[in-house]
């Protein structure tokens, strides 16, 4: 493939994970945070990914060293416009990925503008861009270095060109990529986030326990985790967030948020990261 020099703006959780495996397929990354703490931890997380790889015997050190010299970072943006693709994971907030498309969009004519964005419409986003046909998103899954898919989204305004450099960009990266619309939750998180809903009415409604939903959902369905833990795991408050977003984007009641769900985010039961979810974890 062509592209060799790639941006990540955002060095959070996404951030990394998708630096990291970008380095370890070959690409030159910069990768640029607002905090220069962020960069620190990212890097440390990064060494660590790539040294857990050797250890398994899945990199050889040479590889990994390789690898690490092909990372740079810069608390300025101004760091990539020599970029050809510039993958933003910035936080979840419409006006601060808005104001960072515009400033990407005029610092760097020729990059394509990926997002990262869980949710929020890419069309709008492309909207705010001179050169909106070379907006798209793309959707990584957490753990990026683990899980193989991503969401490829067509904003009304992308361009063939634009979607087949995507998607032959998550091929190089060795993923799987998938064709979606723009749309509310995309594909993954509209199917993931109802089913989860809906277990939580069932508890709610007392039809079952917590422990025998999950144990439904695995051992009935062949899922890894039930939908329970799996909300525990994501986050109530990302769950929350995710069906107010279908709800308010179809105008549809089949979306309405679980008022239990909506109870435990008040109540801050939040799941793992709080340390009590529908799962206790305290322990
Ligand atoms: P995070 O909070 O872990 O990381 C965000 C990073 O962006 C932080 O390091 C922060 O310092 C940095 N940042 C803030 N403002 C910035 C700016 N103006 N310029 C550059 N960097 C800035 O967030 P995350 O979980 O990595 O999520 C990032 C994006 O990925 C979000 O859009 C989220 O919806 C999406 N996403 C998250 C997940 C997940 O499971 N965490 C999965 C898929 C998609």
């Amino acid at each position: 493939m062509s592209e060799t020099l790639i941006g990540v703006v955002g060095g959070g959780t996404m951030g990394q994970g998708i630096a990291q495996v970008l380095i370890q397929s070959g690409f030159q990354v910069t990768l640029c945070d607002v905090a220069e703490e962020a960069l620190e931890r990212a890097q440390t997380g990064i060494a660590k990914g790539l040294g857990r790889l050797v250890e398994k015997g899945r990199l050889s050190e040479q590889d990994q060293q390789a690898a690490s010299a092909r990372l740079a970072t810069s608390t300025s943006l101004d760091a990539l416009a020599d970029r050809q693709v510039i993958i933003e994971a910035a936080p979840e907030a419409a006006e601060l990925k808005e104001r960072l498309f515009k400033e990407l969009d005029a610092l760097n004519h020729q990059a394509i503008l990926a997002s990262n964005t869980s949710s929020l419409s890419l069309t709008r986003l492309a909207g705010v861009c001179q050169r909106p046909e070379r907006v798209v998103g793309m959707h990584f899954f957490n753990p990026v270095p683990v899980l193989k898919l991503v969401e490829i989204i067509r904003a009304e305004q992308t361009s063939d060109a634009t979607v087949a450099r995507v998607e032959a960009l998550a091929k190089a990266m060795g993923k799987t990529s998938v064709a979606i619309s723009d749309s509310p939750g995309f594909a993954v998180n509209r199917l993931l986030v109802p089913m989860i809903n809906e277990a939580a009415f069932l508890v709610q409604e007392g039809v079952a326990s917590v422990n025998d939903i999950d144990t439904s959902m695995q051992l009935g369905a062949a899922h890894p985790m039930g939908p329970l833990a799996l909300a525990d795991l994501i986050g109530l408050d990302v769950c929350l967030a995710i069906m107010n977003v279908l709800a308010e984007g179809f105008g549809d009641p089949k979306y309405r948020p679980c008022p239990l769900l909506k109870r435990m985010v008040d109540a801050g039961y939040l799941g793992r990261k709080s340390g009590r979810g529908f799962h206790d974890y305290s322990g």
